[in-house]
Formats: C-alpha cells, sequence, structure tokens
C-alpha cells in the first residue's frame, strides 16, 4: 500500500469517498436535461469562497463534499437547452480517461512512455480524418486559440528565418489575411507574436458570410505595392457568428500562387468532415498548410482539448524545437523517443490531454460524432423554419451550418436590438434556455448554437414559442431593456 506523506491512511475509507464522488459525477450527467440550463452561483456560495488559505486539511470525504457543492453552478453546457457561443456538451464516458488520467499523472512535455505514443495515435487520426497527410505533425492542446498561436508561429518563422527566434521580428512589416468573420483568437496570436493585430487585415465578405477572394487578391496586391510583406491567409471553417465556410479552395489557390502559408481555423465547423454528408462543404481545408479545431465543442470531449496540426513537421520543429542540456535527446532509457511534443509547441510540462481524446474516439468512433453533427445541423435548418413560419419572428443570417441568428420583431424597429437583448437575458435568468446574442449587420441577434448531442426537436420548439411569449410580454411590459 502506498504509504507516502500525502497518501490516504485509510485506503478503505478513501475508497469509498472516490465511489461516492464517482455516482455524484454520473448521478449529474444522468440528470443533464433536468432542471434550469444555468444555475447562477448564490452569493452566499461566492462568499464562502472567500475563505482563508487552509493550513489544515480537512480530508477525502469533506472534499467530496465540496466538491459535490460546487456541481450544479456549471456554465449550463451538459443541458440540452444550452445553445449560447459554441460550448460542447461533454459526455459521461469522459468522466473514465480523466480518472485514469489523474491516476497515471504523466508529464506530456515528452521523454518515452505511453503517454507519448497515445498522442501520437490521436494527431495521425485527426491528420487522417482532416484529410491532411498522416506525416503531418501535430499537438493535443488547451483549444483553438492556443492551436492558432502554434500554427501561426510556424508561419512567421517560416517566412522570417530561423534567426527571428533569437533576433526578434524587427522592422518587417508582415501582413496576413482573414475575413471580417473570423474569431478574435488570429488578431490575438497576430498580436502574442509580435506582428501587431494590425497586420492582420479583415477582408470582406459576401451576403453568406464568407470571404470573398477577388477582394484578398486585391488586398494582397495593394499591400504588396505599398511595401508589406504577405505571409499568411486565414480561412475560416464555421466562422462563430454564422457558421459561414470560407471558400477554402479559392483561398488555398490564391495562397499557393502568392507563395503565402494557409491556414485554417476549423474550431468546430472542421469536425463537420466527420459526416459524409457534410465533409464536402469542407472541399480545400485539405489544402491547409495548418489546421486548428477542437475536441471540446462540436466533439463533445470535455474540457479541454484541441489540436493543431501542420502539414510540414519540419517546419514546426524548426519553430519550436531548442532543447537545454537538461532536455537533450537520447537513444534509449526514458529520456529517448525524439520527437518529443515540447519540439512542437511552448509548452514544457503538459497534461494527458490525449487520453480522453484518445478514449472518447474509441468508445464512440467517428462515424457516430458525425452522425451528432449532422443532426445538428438538421436541427439548425428546422429552427430556420420555424422561425420563418412565425409571423412576429426573422431570421438575420441563412443557417451554413448548426447556428441561425434570428430576432424578434415586435413593436417599433428601434427598439428591436434592447428587446431582443432583453429576451435573451430573461431565458437566461429563468434558467429555460441559453443562447447568446451577436450583431449581423448591425442589428443585435440572438444566436443559436447547436454544438449539442443532447438537444432535441422539441426543445427547439419550446425555444421558438418562449421567445414569442416573452417578447410579447416584453411589449406588453412596455421593457426593451433600456427605456426606464
Ligand atoms: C471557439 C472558437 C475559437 C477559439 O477556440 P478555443 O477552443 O475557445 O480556444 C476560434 N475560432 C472559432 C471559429 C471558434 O468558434
Amino acid at each position: 500500500m502506498a504509504e507516502g506523506r500525502l497518501d490516504p491512511k485509510d485506503w478503505q475509507g478513501f475508497r469509498a469517498q472516490a465511489h461516492r464522488m464517482l455516482d455524484a459525477a454520473l448521478d449529474k450527467m444522468e440528470a443533464a436535461g433536468d432542471g434550469p440550463v444555468w444555475t447562477p452561483m448564490p452569493d452566499d456560495r461566492k462568499a464562502a469562497l472567500q475563505g482563508p488559505l487552509p493550513h489544515e486539511g480537512q480530508g477525502a470525504a469533506a472534499v467530496v463534499d465540496h466538491l459535490q457543492a460546487l456541481m450544479p453552478y456549471g456554465v449550463g453546457n451538459t443541458h440540452p437547452r444550452f445553445w449560447g457561443w459554441v460550448h460542447g456538451a461533454g459526455s459521461p464516458g469522459n468522466i473514465l480517461p480523466e480518472m485514469a488520467a489523474a491516476a497515471i499523472n504523466a508529464n506530456l512535455g515528452g521523454r518515452d512512455h505511453g503517454g507519448i505514443y497515445v498522442e501520437r495515435a490521436v494527431v495521425r487520426w485527426c491528420a487522417q480524418s482532416m484529410g491532411l497527410p498522416e506525416s503531418a505533425s501535430g499537438l493535443i492542446v488547451s483549444g483553438t486559440s492556443m492551436a492558432t498561436i502554434i500554427a501561426l508561429k510556424c508561419a512567421r518563422d517560416q517566412a522570417l528565418g530561423a534567426q527571428v527566434r533569437r533576433e526578434g521580428v524587427g522592422a518587417v512589416r508582415l501582413v496576413g489575411y482573414c475575413s471580417e468573420q473570423a474569431h478574435s483568437c488570429v488578431a490575438r496570436a497576430f498580436d502574442m507574436l509580435g506582428l501587431g493585430s494590425d497586420a492582420l487585415r479583415r477582408i470582406p465578405v459576401d451576403a453568406q458570410f464568407r470571404m470573398k477572394p477577388a477582394a484578398l487578391t486585391d488586398a494582397i496586391a495593394a499591400d504588396r505595392a505599398a511595401g508589406f510583406a504577405p505571409f499568411l491567409v486565414v480561412g475560416t471553417a464555421g466562422a462563430v457568428n454564422t457558421g459561414a465556410i470560407d471558400p477554402l479552395s479559392d483561398l488555398a489557390g490564391i495562397a499557393a500562387q502568392e507563395g503565402l502559408w494557409f491556414h485554417v481555423d476549423g474550431a468546430f465547423g472542421a469536425t463537420a468532415r466527420l459526416s459524409p454528408a457534410l465533409a464536402p462543404l469542407l472541399t480545400g481545408m485539405e489544402k491547409a498548410d495548418s489546421l486548428a479545431f477542437d475536441f471540446h465543442k462540436w466533439l463533445q470531449v470535455t474540457y479541454d482539448a484541441g489540436c493543431v496540426l501542420i502539414r510540414d513537421p519540419s517546419t514546426h520543429l524548426a519553430a519550436f524545437s531548442e532543447r537545454p542540456d537538461y532536455l537533450a535527446p537520447a537513444t534509449r532509457g526514458l529520456a529517448a523517443g525524439d520527437v518529443w511534443p515540447v519540439d512542437y509547441g511552448p509548452e514544457l510540462s503538459r497534461s494527458y490531454r490525449a487520453l480522453k481524446v484518445y478514449a472518447h474516439l474509441i468508445e464512440h468512433g467517428t462515424d457516430a460524432l458525425g452522425a451528432v453533427i449532422a443532426e445538428n445541423c438538421r436541427q439548425a435548418r428546422l429552427l430556420e423554419a420555424l422561425v420563418q413560419a412565425a409571423p412576429d419572428l426573422e431570421a438575420l443570417c441563412p443557417v451554413a451550418l448548426n447556428i441561425l441568428c434570428f430576432r424578434f420583431t415586435g413593436g417599433p424597429v428601434a427598439h428591436y436590438d434592447a428587446l431582443n437583448a432583453e429576451v435573451a437575458l430573461r431565458l437566461q435568468e429563468s434558467g429555460l434556455a441559453v443562447l447568446s446574442t451577436t450583431k449581423i449587420n448591425g442589428r443585435l441577434a440572438l444566436r443559436v448554437n447547436i454544438t449539442n448531442h443532447r438537444t432535441r426537436d422539441s426543445d427547439l420548439e419550446l425555444l421558438v414559442t418562449e421567445v414569442q411569449k416573452i417578447g410579447a410580454a416584453l411589449l406588453q411590459e412596455g421593457v426593451d431593456g433600456q427605456t426606464p
């Protein structure tokens, strides 16, 4: 029996507490559709977290009590009527690898152990399923934001040469391109890589919110004429506002012709490739020099887990590999097993995140995961039809994948924005449903994103009637959220 200073004195008792915790976790998942979607944390619970640093431990039984007390206060994304932002709903199976990973406690920065091989297997599966060569390199990371930073660093270093890693970006005027609808993580990566977010040019979109290829070509020409150095085109496969997919083949062609790196942000949309019916929408993605996407969104893996894939592993290595003496590679022993994840990214110590992705793929298989995605897309079109059939609702964007933006249209037009903002808040605060808001062509929209394997059609029917009910009540009350 392990008898370290922090091991249980009473393993039998600890085991009982661990089982109690497991049951509580399973209870929560089994009842994922019960109760309010969002349960805000009450003030007394927030106050309890203002307590002092514990000097004396309370033991495992107390921990289980504390954890159980916290369990109701999540974002709500495990609930069938959560459609805010882009959140995956998770799945009970993920509890198992999370337990196994905690027990193994491996550091996935490198060395020769099982986790390294599991992560490589997951990366290889990802390259395969996304249409990149199996030889592509990659990492399982915290999410698309981190994946984007890693991918764009590869692009930057290839453009500037290896000395940029020592000398910094200096006075070069690198510029890159994405659509007006691209996610803010792209600009964030420009900022963090020392390029400045102004160096990211926002290319106009068409009526379906997809980047206009001709506008991209014009922008590149204008920048070259003005002495800038274009290096990157970012295509979005599933834009966060509307689900729009840029014309990826066209963008890949322009990037190739202009000698630019082609990166695809496929945070949620890329995974639609697992559905044979939807895969054609993503044609061109397979030409990417790098791809970023998430497991924790449409693939329903628990937070957090995303992936970066780099077509050319030597470019990837050139951007990150640089080991100090104490991490020197070996041919035998625990320090063998080149190449390590640390050679492909900024983190040395890393969690065994790959394990839950590996387990998830084994448990469900890509066919079932693709079917969830196709089902959500069908549901978005169903919602669109319901909205179109309602006289007091109006769709604000066409459904490209799984997102519908719409609004309630009662009362004076000038009040629509405030009215709809209040509808979204009341839905959230009532616990009935969670959707988020965004601006579509300057108008405030109720945004329903369905990346949820628990949503049933009846949930969407309920949403429509509730929005109408709340909207009508607000008109009655003369409330539009702004006027006193
Ligand atoms: C969610 C999202 C991101 C950011 O991904 P994280 O996993 O939250 O870091 C980037 N791009 C798009 C299109 C997204 O939907």
